[in-house]
């Protein structure tokens, strides 16, 4: 029989797999409390308009249908707001981090907003979800995957949470296909991002580390052959401004 391999990335550094998750919470833990600020700075105000193709995607119901959301790596809890938001009367969801920091600052957010009884805050990890098989209509995971240290693990549990009808979407970053564009986006990306994290959330390798991590994600037709392998069907990827972000999809049928 032969081994699984052990070893993945981190940035663009070879590491342990199971090195690589302390190495990503250590991250987050360092810019949670700037995290949204920094998303704003970083992107200029694009990610709002990257999430919003991600509610609609949702499209969750507006009447009193029930709907149960699961929003993995949700961190602050911005994908779930947006979805109660866009949602009916019976629109719940659930946002499940591995980071008790990134939860603690959406569980600020949520109650600031009197959601504490329609979002609830979970700590979990995406590779062993503490859920029940088939709880869940919708599953996201907006640029949470690329740090999950085994890929094919979160998409199995994914598929297992998901009941049968059940969506999967996931925002990530790209593949920038526009020539002139990738020039700027590599300029922007190695240069400015990195001295953004210096100065506002007092942490540059923190955010090289989310560069250089965008860079060795897989583009969407492989990507989607992952997630096809985990089970799903109709499986599809829309890039979105160039490419610099793209919205997979796919449905537990
Ligand atoms: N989805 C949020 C958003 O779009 O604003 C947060 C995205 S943030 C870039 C990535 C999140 O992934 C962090 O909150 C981090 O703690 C979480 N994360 C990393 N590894 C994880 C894992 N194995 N399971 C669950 N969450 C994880």
């Amino acid at each position: 029989m032969t081994e699984p391999p052990r070893d993945t990335h981190f940035g663009f550094r070879t590491v342990d797999l199971d090195a690589k998750q302390g190495m990503v919470d250590d991250v987050f833990r360092s810019v949670a409390r700037r995290y949204d600020l920094m998303n704003d700075l970083m992107s200029g105000g694009l990610h709002r308009a990257w999430k919003d193709a991600l509610v609609t995607a949702v499209n969750p119901p507006r009447g009193e249908q029930p709907f149960r959301l699961i929003d993995v790596a949700g961190g602050t809890g911005d994908i779930a707001f947006r979805v109660i938001a866009a949602g009916g009367t019976e629109t719940r969801a659930t946002v499940c981090d591995i980071n008790g920091e990134m939860l603690a600052v959406g569980r600020e957010r949520a109650a600031e907003r009197g959601l504490d009884a329609t979002v609830a805050f979970v700590e979990g990890n995406a590779e062993a979800l503490p859920f029940p098989d088939r709880s869940f209509d919708a599953y996201t995971i907006a640029f949470g995957i690329r740090n999950v240290p085994r890929i094919d693990a979160a998409l199995k549990e994914a598929f297992r949470v998901l009941k049968l009808g059940g969506h999967f979407l996931c925002l990530e970053f790209s593949t920038v296909d526009v020539p002139g564009l990738d020039t700027l986006y590599d300029l922007y990306s190695f240069n400015v991002i990195p001295a953004l994290g210096r100065s506002v959330a007092g942490d540059a390798e923190a955010y090289r580390y989310l560069v250089e991590s965008i860079r060795r994600f897989p583009k969407p037709s492989d990507f989607a052959a992952v997630i096809a392998a985990a089970g799903f069907r109709r499986v599809g990827a829309q890039p979105l401004t160039g490419g610099i972000v793209a919205l997979h999809s796919g449905w537990r049928l």
